[in-house]
């Protein structure tokens, strides 16, 4: 019973997307449709038309670039990782766009902490997508604190805070939803993608906020028990 349960759970998180993805395209479709009709026409302002015709087409590439990251399971490769030098990398990826937003990135890494089985470029993306998530919620600026320790003995723990806006619990319950998103510019993608790429590598995602104090989102993964396995 309990695998019947799972297979049509993820039946229905597939045509929950199939129909997002159709929603979410066929919004900026049909308004492209319409501006082109009004250029036809000759009327009113072609610069503003344009305008909004290509920022439209921008939100469809956005979307389609989110997508394509779960469309690439063939190069997922499972290697002995230190996760402290990934999140450096993506840290160092991720700084000037901080500090244009009065953002500072602090780490405290256990320097002990154990190795994990994963793919690195899949475990980037879920970085990148919580700290963005992170930079984007404070609108004034902050700081954002990634920890990371080895918690329960066979385990990784990873921290990312941030000082941000927080989320009610309207917000909360419906975070990871496909494409439910409150930002103007937001796909409701990231989340979604993040905790399902955690998953695939046998963790978990927590996440604990407060509005108007900010969210810590912790990342558990299972450690590999020998840290000096070789690594890239
Ligand atoms: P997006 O960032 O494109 O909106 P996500 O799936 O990454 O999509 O996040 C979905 C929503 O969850 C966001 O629009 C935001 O409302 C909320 N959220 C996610 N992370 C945070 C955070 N660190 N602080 C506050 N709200 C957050
Ligand atoms: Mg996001």
């Amino acid at each position: 019973a309990e695998s019947m349960m799972i297979q049509s759970d993820k039946l229905s998180i597939a045509g929950q997307l199939a129909a997002g993805i159709a929603h979410e395209i066929r919004n900026p479709m049909t308004s492209i449709k319409g501006f082109v009709q009004l250029l036809r026409t000759g009327y009113g302002s072609k610069q503003q038309y344009f305008d909004i015709i290509s920022s439209e087409i921008e939100r469809i590439e956005l979307i389609l670039g989110e997508l394509l990251i779960l469309a690439k399971p063939q190069s997922i490769k499972y290697e002995s990782k230190d996760i402290r030098l990934l999140l450096e990398q993506v840290i160092t990826l991720l700084n000037t766009q901080a500090i244009l937003n009065n953002v500072e990135i602090q780490t405290d890494f256990d320097l002990n902490a154990p190795y994990v089985q994963c793919d690195e470029n899949q475990m980037k993306q879920v970085f990148i997508n919580f700290i963005k998530n992170a930079v984007e919620s404070m609108a004034s600026g902050g700081t954002i604190t990634i920890r990371m320790d080895g918690g329960s003995p066979g385990e990784l723990h990873i921290y990312f805070t941030d000082e941000g806006c927080g989320m009610p619990d309207s917000i909360l319950s419906r975070l990871g939803e496909p494409f439910y998103t409150t930002k103007e510019k937001g796909t409701g993608l990231g989340f979604m993608i993040s905790k399902k790429m955690i998953e695939e590598h046998q963790g978990s995602v927590h996440v604990n906020s407060k509005p108007g104090e900010g969210t810590t989102i912790k990342v558990t993964l299972p450690a590999v028990s020998d840290a000096r396995t070789t690594s890239s």
